[in-house]
């Protein structure tokens, strides 16, 4: 019986193991299809931010009471993963809590904790399933969040309730196998599970035959619901688990509100000016492999292929937690930009170019961009610059700079901007101002203020 069942567990494993891999495969080359960046500048400052944003969740606690709930799941799952170690080393090897007798005491202690911990992930889980279905947060039911985002969220809270459920039950039925020395369960040194403890009393009226059969539909949906989860993931916007700590030591780290220079055009700007060609001229120097000697590809971008990888492991990156939107005063003013919805049109595209690859299909043949067929112009035109959904995202998403390539493809390849935007470049260009006076008479106000006109 057991041999079939490590037969089983390893077939499973095997499965779970290579539909994993080509799905993490195609999302690396998803990620690809972006066009080449070296990020390589100031390594100090980027492993800081992984360990303060990504581990340490600093930006989650500007909001402190979600931040505490989003951080015990965060660590829930993390922490109680380690025992899933065991679980897959007992579903090979045919043994039963095979750490036990090794580390004696200690495995008392860490069962009670990861116990602890799983008790904190199902209240926190149920009190998002509120938040969200009951006192319905407006950042969670915006235009974009159509039925699968929605489903998506709800599915992935119920099934870590389900989870955690499946690991206490678990704990409990084995503890009243083990108290009755049942064979295979009857392990020396274990002391008592505080949480489930208080469940074994509804096993204890069981028959043994009973309580074994729940026991292992207790440990095979927790084994394979973790297994299951890590494909699921990928498919979602949880994927954030995994691509948040990538994402926030890649992410820029040019000033806020700095604009970055396409080195052609610069190079162009400072000989006309007679500058020396010496920088790309943004404070970062370091962060594009686009060489001003290159010959200038497409300005800006219309598809996935036009923006950066950067851009594009931002897009797998988001949460869809909504912060952006809820603090973008387009959005918030009633235009139809919400730069959540910029991240997650930017997956999707990404998503439908890599079922196009994986069909063996030509890539982008399909008529389709990401300009027009997912992201509207009057959503791009509608954007401020202000960064505000730069600074607030908990894990540095940029969608300020996917808005702003597609613009520059508008305008320095379309020449589609707004006649107003067109007049505020000329003024630029010839009055060094947005505004049409001559240079010179940029003082009048003053002088006329001296001479009490
Ligand atoms: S871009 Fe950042 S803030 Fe906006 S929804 Fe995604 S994760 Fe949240
Ligand atoms: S930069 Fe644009 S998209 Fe981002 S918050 Fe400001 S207006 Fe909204």
């Amino acid at each position: 019986m057991f041999m079939i069942e490590q037969i089983i567990f390893i077939i499973c494993l095997a499965s779970v193991g290579y539909i994993a891999y080509k799905r993490i495969r195609r999302i690396i080359q998803n990620i690809r299809l972006g066009k080449d960046e070296v990020i390589k500048d100031n390594p100090s400052q980027r492993w800081q931010n992984t360990l303060l944003i990504a581990f340490g969740q600093k930006k989650m606690f500007d909001r402190p009471l979600v931040g505490l709930m989003h951080f015990v799941i965060y660590v829930g799952f993390l922490i109680i993963n380690i025992e899933v170690l065991e679980i897959i080393i007992d579903g090979i090897a045919g043994t039963h809590r095979l750490f036990a007798p090794i580390l004696g005491g200690f495995y008392t202690f860490l069962i009670n904790f990861f116990e602890f911990l799983a008790v904190g992930v199902i209240v926190v889980c149920a009190i998002f399933l509120i938040r969200r279905n009951i006192l319905r947060v407006k950042r969670l039911h915006a235009r974009e969040l159509t039925k699968w985002p929605l489903t998506d969220a709800n599915l992935i809270l119920t099934f870590e309730i389900l989870l955690m459920l499946a690991f206490l039950t678990w704990n409990a039925s084995d503890t009243v196998l083990r108290e009755r020395g049942v064979e295979h369960y009857n392990i020396a040194g274990i002391g008592s599970f505080w949480f489930s403890g208080i469940l074994s009393s509804l096993f204890e009226g069981w028959d043994t035959t009973a309580l074994v059969v729940y026991e292992r539909f207790a440990w095979w949906f927790h084994i394979l619901g973790i297994l299951g989860f890590g494909i699921y993931v990928t498919y979602s916007k949880h994927l954030h688990i995994a691509m948040a700590f990538p994402n926030t030591y890649f992410a820029r780290l040019l000033p806020k509100g700095e604009m970055r220079n396409m080195p052609v055009v610069t190079k162009e700007v400072r000989l006309m000016l007679g500058l020396p060609e010496t920088t790309n001229g943004n404070s970062d120097t370091s962060v594009s492999t686009e060489s001003a000697d290159a010959t200038p590809g497409r300005f800006g971008a219309k598809d996935i292929n036009d923006l950066s990888w950067k851009n594009l492991m931002d897009a797998y990156s988001c949460t869809e937690c909504g912060r952006c939107t809820s603090e973008c005063p387009a959005n918030i003013t009633g235009k139809l930009l919400s730069p959540r919805k910029i991240m997650m049109d930017t997956r999707d595209r990404m998503e439908e170019v890599g079922q196009q690859i994986e069909s063996g299909k030509e890539a982008f043949t399909d008529g389709k961009s990401l300009l027009d067929n997912y992201i509207t112009r009057e959503e791009l035109l509608a954007c401020t610059t202000c960064n505000a959904c730069v600074e607030v995202c908990p894990v540095s998403i940029s969608p300020l700079d996917i808005i702003l390539e597609l613009r520059r493809y508008m305008i320095m390849e379309e020449s589609s901007a707004p006649g107003s935007w067109n007049a505020m470049f000329s003024n630029e260009e010839n009055n060094m101002a947005p505004w049409k006076f001559s240079p010179s008479d940029r003082f009048n106000w003053a002088d006329q203020l001296k001479s009490g006109q």
